[in-house]
């Protein structure tokens, strides 16, 4: 079989589960802007149907999708450069996911680390779309024949999946059909750790909004909130070294250092010796002159209601265009009477 050159194109998203917050704009979004207007598609989502995995209230969510619209814009992406729009409004999604349902294995879903996190301790009573999540994830990134997803790094192991879900189809159907995605999982901040617990990650379902920065707290709410983040009573260290077993330490500087653009060294030698009184303030002007900015730009948005629906409703046509030829070759492949080569 010869090896088919895909054109790349890149694909990702983020849930519509609650607020933007400053891992998903330095571990996700930053990177997704750096992607754009480069010689290749980009195509960014937000994954309604992910975020109904668990309770969402329908007005809330309305909101909310909506509002991570404007967080995509106010972060710099361009709706006449990359496709946004959500993933309810391109049906394929979820078809193509039923596809790979059958694709994937029972043992590849049980490893899923994500949904041991979420499900926590009563599993029985988490919902089937919880455990499928990956799969559609899958659908998500492989009905645009996406050649690189751009991701914090908690998505490393549902990109593995992808890539297998993608073997074995073209494995089991002897095509050479979907690509083997490449993650793209970029920089210091790949894994923005919870405020309160330098072992978690921060979230948007953490129930405590003291464990992140949300896109639109304002200065006050951002400043109070790192000067009450978790530390130990050391000062910094002047190497990386001296942050071993100091988890919250690093988090602190590894946002610090990508909020400035520049490596954890750099800031270290700028900081080393100083204690948390002196960095924490530092911290939070950089961060509230960083995010001010957009936040302002998402609160302008989000009073355009009509303007963002046009936006999301634009962006699912040219997505529509793209995902329709894949599915149907897709049902041709596995042998679907009535699939339309399109
Ligand atoms: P939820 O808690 O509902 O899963 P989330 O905060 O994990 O929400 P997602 O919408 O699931 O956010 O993820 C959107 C993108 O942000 C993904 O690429 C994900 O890898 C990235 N991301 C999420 N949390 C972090 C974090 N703490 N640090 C870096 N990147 C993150
Ligand atoms: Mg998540």
């Amino acid at each position: 079989m010869t090896e088919t050159q895909f054109t790349p194109r890149v694909f990702s998203g983020a849930q519509p589960s609650g607020n933007l917050h400053l891992g998903n704009y330095l571990g996700a979004l930053r990177n997704w802007v750096g992607m754009q207007g480069a010689d290749y598609e980009t195509i960014y989502c937000m994954v309604d149907l992910h975020a109904i995995t668990v309770w969402q209230d329908p007005s809330e969510l309305r909101k909310a999708t909506r509002e991570l619209c404007a967080g995509y814009i106010a972060s710099g992406l361009d709706p006449d450069k990359s496709i946004l729009f959500n993933q309810s409004q391109v049906p394929e999604h979820a078809q193509l996911a039923w596809i790979f349902n059958c694709v994937a294995r029972m043992g590849w879903m049980q490893r899923m680390t994500q949904f041991k996190d979420k499900a926590g301790k009563n599993a029985q009573n988490a919902s089937l779309g919880l455990f499928a999540y990956p799969a559609l994830m899958a659908a998500d990134i492989l009905i645009y024949h996406a050649t690189h997803v751009p991701v914090g790094d908690d998505q490393k192991q549902h990109l593995e999946l992808t890539r297998d879900i993608a073997t074995k189809f073209n494995h089991d159907f002897g095509v050479d059909f979907f690509p083997l995605t490449e993650p793209v999982i970029q920089g210091v901040a790949a894994r923005v750790m919870s405020l309160r617990d330098g072992s978690k990650k921060m979230s948007k379902s953490d129930p405590s909004d003291m464990s992140r920065i949300n896109m639109t707290d304002d200065a006050d709410t951002i400043s109070k909130k790192i000067r009450k983040a978790k530390t130990d009573p050391e000062a910094l260290p002047s190497e990386t070294d001296g942050l071993e077993d100091r988890p919250e330490a690093r988090n602190l500087v590894n946002i610090y250092a990508a909020l400035s653009d520049q490596s954890a060294e750099q800031v270290l030698a700028e900081v080393g010796g100083k204690q948390f009184g002196e960095f924490k303030p530092m911290l939070a002007d950089l961060a509230v002159s960083k995010l001010s900015p957009i936040s302002t730009e998402m609160a302008r948005l989000m009073g355009e209601e009509a303007e963002i629906d046009r936006i999301l409703a634009r962006g699912a046509e040219k997505a529509r265009a793209i995902a329709t030829p894949i599915l149907q070759q897709t049902y041709e492949i596995v042998g679907m009477v009535g699939a339309k080569q399109v």
